[in-house]
């Protein structure tokens, strides 16, 4: 292979210097090293050879990344030898190469953390996922040896976990929403509390999506104050459902007021429209148990006669991203066979995830095997000792820590402001620069920085990690 970009560069080093000449005047003592380094760089045949022997797609990417190296070098004027110049190319391409997409270990204290992919799965679903990748009877019905239901996998154990009669799952909570109104009430008005026209995040806003499901938005009640009386009042011969929205990510505290579900769904029952009822984060087991504050639950929801509750997979439910409805029969039927199902199906490895996941809850294995409720389900006193075992790990290699008294979140636009105890190892050292390196880590290791000190929140760090955790920020800041 030629190596036009070496011989171009010394080509014009002479130009210049006979320029320089021409002109008669004295050449700077920078110009002189520029020119210098020039003549010293290698050719791309010579870097090549050093690199050994190379197949022709791999041959042809490092060649491209060895010409970028040493133009850069011309330029610059620093000088490089063939060999360091192969190394360094074959760094960059690795270093290009390498996912941005990584597993990270999660020490913010924040159990879903919506960056770091919320819900970390369990052994069970991870399993799952491993054998849904391969050739699965996704859409196979193996009893009656011909074409089966997509929807089924899931639909069973879902209406089994949450008592409701029927459900489906597509790929978020903002899907779920979207087709339920555009199944229920395409066209027609939906009653909406003033102070549930919330923005979820990521541009998730019920009143936009009210409006792209095809629905018109009828607003009822205060910001602060609604009741079933101000529903009632705003429903017509154009009423089609009553949508209620759980406030997932802020509180309104004060002279508040709001209708329960149960009142909504009399209503609704009355007049004969649908009341969907959005829950966000979706809980299966009682938040209280673990020191937060009570949510209503899925099965609460249900109970509460919604003809249609809608939630997350990989919130609270501690599952894969996901969106789930369940509730009535007619209503689930009309969001099945709605054209927009189409688009926002599961794909198979996600239907095994889920189905895995809600099995722990059927088998009362939730808190045991479940990551998301592991960490919630935590002591302090173990999160505590664990705490102490990685600062003793960390100062006897050098690198100085203790452990502090934290509160972690749940997170993911679930319980706002809510926190629990918990217990972190603190480095010493510069905040911004340990986290910093700590992120460089393999795997990176993601902490969160607490008047000015770097500290590793060991609630969201899984105890089968903990070694990991310790091994991988003693080899990091040892590096330092
Ligand atoms: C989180 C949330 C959503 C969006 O759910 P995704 O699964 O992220 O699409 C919608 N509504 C509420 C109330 C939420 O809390």
């Amino acid at each position: 292979m030629k190596a036009p970009a070496a011989k171009g560069g010394a080509r014009s080093a002479t130009a210049e210097r006979k320029a320089a000449a021409a002109k008669g005047g004295a050449r700077s003592a920078t110009a002189e090293r520029k020119e210098d380094a020039r003549r010293r760089l290698p050719s791309v045949d010579a870097v090549l050879r050093e690199a050994g022997p190379l197949d022709a797609r791999a041959r042809e990417r490092l060649t491209a990344a060895v010409r970028d190296l040493l133009a850069e070098r011309r330029a610059s004027g620093e000088g490089l030898g063939a060999g360091a110049a192969a190394r360094l190319a074959r760094e960059r391409l690795a270093e290009r190469d390498r996912p941005t997409l990584r597993r990270v270990l999660n020490a913010t204290g924040v159990v879903l953390h919506t960056n770091l992919g919320r819900a970390p799965l369990s052994a069970r679903a991870i399993d799952a996922m491993r054998d849904a990748a391969a050739a699965v009877s996704v859409e196979y019905d193996l009893a009656a040896g011909r074409r089966g239901e997509r929807h089924g996998h899931a639909a069973r154990i879902l209406a089994e976990v949450t008592g409701a009669e029927d459900g489906v799952v597509v790929n978020n909570n903002a899907a779920a929403v979207l087709l339920a109104l555009a199944a229920l009430a395409a066209r027609r008005e939906v009653i909406v509390a003033r102070g549930e026209l919330v923005e979820i995040g990521g541009a998730f806003r019920i009143p936009d999506v009210l409006a792209r499901s095809g629905a018109k938005l009828v607003e009822v009640g205060t910001t602060n104050r609604t009741y079933a009386r101000d529903y009632a009042a705003a429903m017509g011969g154009r009423t089609a459902a009553i949508l209620r929205v759980h406030a997932s990510n802020f509180r309104v505290i004060g002279f508040t007021a709001s209708a329960s579900s149960k009142e909504l769904a009399a209503l609704a029952r009355e007049r004969g429209v649908a009341f969907v009822h959005d829950l966000g984060s979706g809980t299966l087991l009682d938040t209280a148990r673990h020191g937060l504050s009570e949510e209503e639950t899925v099965q609460e929801a249900v109970r509460a006669g919604a003809d249609v509750v809608t939630f997350s997979g990989d919130k609270l439910l501690g599952g894969p991203q996901a969106g789930l409805a369940v509730g009535r029969a007619a209503a689930i039927a009309k969001m099945r066979s709605h054209p927009l199902m189409r688009a926002m199906r599961p794909d198979k490895i996600t239907i095994a995830a889920l189905v895995a996941t809600l099995a722990s809850y059927r088998d009362g294995t939730a808190e045991r095997e479940l990551p998301v409720w592991r960490m919630i389900a935590a002591t302090t006193a173990s999160i505590g000792r664990r705490a102490k075992a990685l600062a003793s790990a960390l100062t006897a290699a050098g690198v100085r820590a203790s452990v502090i008294e934290t509160r972690s979140t749940v997170g993911g636009g679930s319980l706002p402001e809510e926190t629990q105890p918990s217990r972190a190892v603190a480095l010493d050292g510069h905040a911004t620069r340990l986290a910093q390196r700590l992120r460089r880590a393999d795997p990176p290791v993601i902490g969160h920085v607490i008047e000015e000190r770097f500290v590793l929140d060991l609630r969201t760090v899984l105890p089968e990690d903990d070694e990991l955790l310790a091994r991988t920020v003693i080899k990091a800041l040892k590096e330092m």
